[in-house]
């Protein structure tokens, strides 16, 4: 038990455990966990979620598009490269 840890840990991220919206003198913001910027909290920055934070989704628009790209991607890329680690095993 090293309570040193957790706290290191806690102080990494405290973005994850502070609120996710603020109002600014533009109005109100949402914060996106995956890029850490401030962006308007409407539809036009982030898809509506009922069960998210002010009814938005947790990440803005063009995180989400990354991220569905990374995984398309991603995916395309392992199966791709996995057969070449074979042949070099064998
Ligand atoms: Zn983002």
């Amino acid at each position: 038990m090293h309570r040193t840890n957790f706290d290191t840990i806690g102080a990494a991220k405290p973005a994850n455990r502070g609120p996710k919206l603020r109002t600014t003198i533009d109005g109100q913001e949402k914060f996106c966990t995956r890029c850490d910027e401030w962006w308007p909290a409407d539809i036009e920055f982030f898809f509506s979620d009922p069960g998210g934070v002010g009814g938005l989704f947790y990440c803005c628009k063009a995180c989400f598009a990354e991220y569905k790209l990374a995984r398309r991607g991603g995916g395309r890329e392992s199966t791709a490269t996995e057969p070449v680690i074979v042949e070099g095993r064998a």
